[in-house]
């Protein structure tokens, strides 16, 4: 496999169903303050999809891009309450999809996923694919076997060619923190672990895209990422970034995990 160093990571933000408009863009205006020196790190802000378009403004001239936590499969029509690719591609670079949370609580499937996948990506959407196993599933010895069948069903049909605007993330569900209260004390995957399943992940992908692919695609690191974690999850050969939710609320944290714990 090529060296780490040819992939540049990428922290990207999942704010999940926090802030309001005005609490957004005031969060941007501070955030960019503290990350305006980092060149080495993409950024990466997935809001909710009402502050997208304020969001846009507020971070203009900043280096921190923007992407959506989800999209409905279909373009338009009768589907009350849906978002489409088009909607938010004029604030998005990139869109979370099968998050565990969006699995566990509105039921979505491999195939569902699968389907967002492709709207996605025919709209110049980078998706980000999260896929990960329960303690459940880990206790059994099925940490593989369900990454596996995760991967292969929600990339089913996707060429090679599309596979390079692909952004995978690792996230553990055990390992999720519940959210802002929580972060402190909730515990992140070892480094060891984590790399583990990040390995195993690249192996499935160089399988299905090959090995050029597969040293090329961005694994991040899902589940309690922190200041106080993160450079030792980054030091690992296959963790090429991560998706922050807890430690992703508060603009000083966030830019201490851009910047790999060092201030
Ligand atoms: C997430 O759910 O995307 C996540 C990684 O959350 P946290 O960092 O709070 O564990």
């Amino acid at each position: 496999m090529a060296a780490k160093t040819t992939r540049k990571p990428l922290i990207a933000a999942n704010w999940k169903m926090n802030f309001n408009t005005s609490e957004a863009v005031q969060f941007a205006k501070k955030f960019k303050g503290l990350i305006s020196e980092v060149s080495n790190t993409d950024i990466l802000i997935c809001a909710p999809f009402t502050c997208l378009e304020s969001l846009k403004s507020a971070l203009s001239g900043s280096k921190v891009k923007l992407g959506a936590q989800n999209l409905f499969y279909e373009e338009q029509g009768t589907f009350t309450g849906e978002i489409s690719a088009r909607m938010i591609s004029p604030y998005c670079t990139h869109v979370i999809v099968g998050h565990s949370e969006r699995r566990k609580l509105f039921n979505e499937s491999n195939s569902d996923v699968n389907r967002k996948i492709k709207k996605a990506l025919e709209q110049k959407l980078t998706p980000i694919l999260c896929i990960g196993e329960s303690l459940e599933e880990r206790k059994a010895g099925k940490t593989k076997q369900v990454l596996e069948k995760k991967l292969s069903e929600c990339l089913k049909g996707i060429s090679k060619d599309q596979a390079k605007n692909i952004v995978l993330t690792y996230e553990p569900i055990w390992a999720i923190s519940k959210g802002k209260n929580d972060i402190a004390k909730s515990e992140a995957a070892s480094p060891k672990t984590a790399q583990e399943g990040h390995a195993f992940l690249r192996s499935l992908f160089a399988a299905h895209f090959g090995k050029e692919s597969a040293e090329n695609v961005l694994i991040l690191y899902g589940g309690s990422m922190k200041p106080a974690n993160v450079k030792q999850l980054m030091a690992e050969e296959d963790i090429d970034g991560g998706l922050v939710g807890g430690a992703s609320l508060d603009p000083e944290s966030l830019s201490k995990v851009v910047k790999f714990g060092v201030d």
